[in-house]
């Protein structure tokens, strides 16, 4: 019951992040008017709005105009149900609950949006930086840096309140530095960006929400991941044939075989920064509790 309870909401926030991630970027409000077609500008009757459902029982089209919809829809829909339903079996019904499941859906929102248009809009990161401070205070990051170094070196234990804090702090700083030094030497050494300023302060919003540990996680899992899924990305543009037209006209003005060009063409795809980092912290969340108990590092990053 809990579990279909925990499902049930997941895909009714799922298609509310599908309008915040078509809408932010357009600066459309996310409130006010109803979901239409992008064609026809028909609005979407109430009975095939319903999530994963309305897109299934219209065959991915527009009732009035057929026009094709998005996958992407229903998918972001079932994704949310599936991370709200581990959340609960992970964290029970508690205030960390809360926490992550605020966290899961600012990645969501931040990693499809950077996917679909190369962007992390600021209206995501820094109400999401300070969310993730104030959630931190509540439900501290991590087995508390900030609370052993104000011991060390000022010899006062603080609240737990401003060590939650302060740990998000931390967190932040560390990440968002260390993505603005890789920026600035990129630039540096290649003479243009590599990273643009949305990568660091969507990492400062994670470190506020995952502290130092978590956040250096972060980056390395999602590096890790990110390699693994680009390759397999352009692999998969490779063998589905991505922009083949393109590829058969420069063969065609022999710039050489249709099958080199295909290859280099799918080779320039790069998934953006930002999507490494929302799936590198998806994992930390809902990876990080099940192989705590193999390595203990990931021992009190969440939950
Ligand atoms: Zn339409």
């Amino acid at each position: 019951m809990v579990i279909a309870f925990f499902f049930v909401l997941g895909i009714i926030v799922g298609s509310f992040l599908n309008v915040c991630i078509t809408r932010i970027p357009e600066e459309i409000s996310i409130v006010s008017p109803v979901s239409r077609c992008p064609r026809c500008s028909t609005p979407i009757k109430p009975y095939d709005n319903v999530p994963v459902l309305g897109w299934l029982w219209l065959r991915g089209k527009c009732r009035a105009c057929r026009l094709p919809i998005s996958p992407m829809y229903p998918l972001i829909e079932l994704a949310t149900g599936l991370l709200f339903v581990a959340a609960f079996l992970e964290f029970g019904i508690t205030q960390a609950t809360v926490k992550w499941l605020f966290f899961t859906c600012l990645l969501e929102i931040l990693t499809v949006t950077d996917l679909r248009v190369r962007l992390l809009p600021d209206v995501v990161n820094w109400p999401g930086f300070a969310a993730g401070l104030l959630f931190s205070a509540v439900v501290p990051p991590n087995n508390g840096y900030a609370d052993a170094l104000a011991g060390r070196f000022l010899q006062v234990r603080l609240p737990g309140v401003a060590a939650g804090i302060l740990d998000g702090i931390l967190g932040a700083a560390f990440g968002s530095f260390l993505l603005w030094g890789l920026a600035a030497g990129y630039k540096a050494v290649r003479g243009h960006e590599g990273m643009g300023m949305g990568d660091v302060k969507m990492i400062a919003m994670i470190g506020a929400f995952l502290g130092l540990r978590g956040t250096f996680l972060t980056l390395l899992v999602g590096s890790l991941l990110g390699s693994l899924i680009g390759i397999g990305l352009v692999l998969a543009l490779y063998l589905g044939g991505w922009r083949s037209g393109v590829a058969k006209r420069a063969s065609r003005r022999g710039l050489g075989t249709e099958r080199q060009l295909r290859w280099a063409i799918a080779r320039q795809y790069q998934l953006p920064l930002g999507t490494f980092l929302g799936i590198g912290a998806l994992a930390i969340v809902y990876g990080g509790p099940v192989i705590a108990e193999q390595w203990p590092i990931f021992k009190g990053i969440v939950g």
